[in-house]
């Protein structure tokens, strides 16, 4: 028996890290599906449910991301033993990425914004990586870029990659797995799926896999204040730039190749007090925090919600939970961290608890 982190040995090493990745997928279990009872909505015939990705074990939706771009990487040829790899990030997924680099005893360098949280850091570290910073978000792709140039490294690239590396017909990628979970609830087929975009994988995968196997179900993305995504979704103008988002993980300064406009079918703008509150309701909805972009799909999935009552329409609702809330316990669950970041966030919470309350 080889214990589990040896070196891989030089002959057959593509191999052998192919099967270490497969492994350790045979390890892990699926993440749940949790239904949210929320009596205002279910006694109108709509239900609302929540895709736990915090259960991976790099503690969000990122350890699918990180997984499918080690593999394409691997079978494309772009890494082999000893590449460093590179990679540009808001930090959820260097985190995972650390994990499977080090799976493979590859070195791994993150590039972030200074602005990360710095339990992300911690985690990266822990994972074996190493962190480098750099001022804005927006300057993380050409240093990444540069630094994978200087050490014949590999740059993963998740901002271009995210949308292929995914086997979207399948292979229980995330919708596969909604819909299988799905199928003895009363609405099996979700008239929507909130998802945020980051790299905008999801949202492509998601999307994709809908229109695959003829689905009725509707793509929408809620996209935080300062993110260039719903500009870009109204005017299809690739070249439109933006301040960048404040809700870690999700809302881009520029319009990355893997958001893919024509598989979102709505976009839905959220305030970042919103997301704040909405990330507050359902964290003591659900009697565990939350961390803030899974706060932004439920303003989404509310709003949603809400139109499809008015409408007398019922169905069900399906979202993700991203990633837990002690990522960000002294930042985005710190009431005065907030204040001092984002303003007074009371009238955001009313409005949420006024939607919560039907
Ligand atoms: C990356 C990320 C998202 C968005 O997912 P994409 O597939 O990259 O669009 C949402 N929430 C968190 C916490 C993330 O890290």
């Amino acid at each position: 028996m080889q214990p589990m982190n040896a070196p891989l040995s030089a002959s057959g090493w593509l191999s052998q890290a192919i099967l270490r990745i497969e492994a350790d997928y045979l390890r892990s279990a699926d993440t749940h599906l949790i239904p949210l009872r929320l009596p205002v909505f279910a006694a109108d015939g709509i239900d609302l449910y929540l895709k736990d990705e915090s259960t991976h074990p790099t503690g969000s939706l990122k350890h699918r991301l990180a997984r499918s771009l080690f593999l394409y990487a691997l079978c494309n040829g772009w890494i082999a033993e000893g590449t460093t790899i590179v990679e540009a990030s808001s930090g959820s997924t260097a985190v995972s990425e650390a994990y499977f680099a080090r799976l493979l005893g590859l070195p791994f360098v993150a590039v972030m914004p200074r602005s990360t949280s710095p339990e992300k850091a911690a985690q990266i570290a822990f994972h074996g990586g190493r962190c480098h910073f750099v001022a804005h978000a927006g300057q993380v792709y050409d240093e990444a870029r540069t630094l994978a140039e200087q050490c014949g490294g590999h740059y993963m690239d998740q901002f271009t990659y995210a949308e292929r590396a995914t086997d979207w017909r399948g292979n229980n990628n995330i919708a596969e797995s909604m819909f299988q979970q799905m199928a003895r609830e009363r609405h099996p087929v979700p008239s929507w799926i909130v998802v945020g975009a980051g790299t905008g994988g999801t949202s492509a995968t998601i999307g994709r896999y809908l229109r695959f196997r003829r689905h009725a179900t509707q793509v929408c993305v809620a996209d935080p204040e300062g993110s260039v995504f719903s500009a870009f979704h109204a005017s299809g103008d690739a070249t439109l730039t933006a301040p960048g988002s404040r809700i870690e993980g999700i809302g881009r300064p520029r319009v990355e190749p893997s958001f893919v406009r024509t598989l979102v079918d709505r976009m839905i703008e959220v305030p970042d007090l919103e997301s704040i509150a909405a990330m507050r309701s359902l964290s003591a909805l659900l009697g565990r925090k939350v961390g803030p972009s899974t706060g932004t799909n439920f303003v989404g999935m509310l709003a949603l919600a809400g139109e499809m009552r008015a409408s007398g329409q019922q169905g069900s609702i399906l979202s993700l939970l991203c990633d837990a809330g002690e990522r960000y316990l002294p930042s985005y669950h710190d009431a005065e961290w907030v204040r001092r970041t984002f303003g007074d966030i009371d009238e955001a919470q009313r409005r949420i608890d006024a939607a919560l309350a039907g």
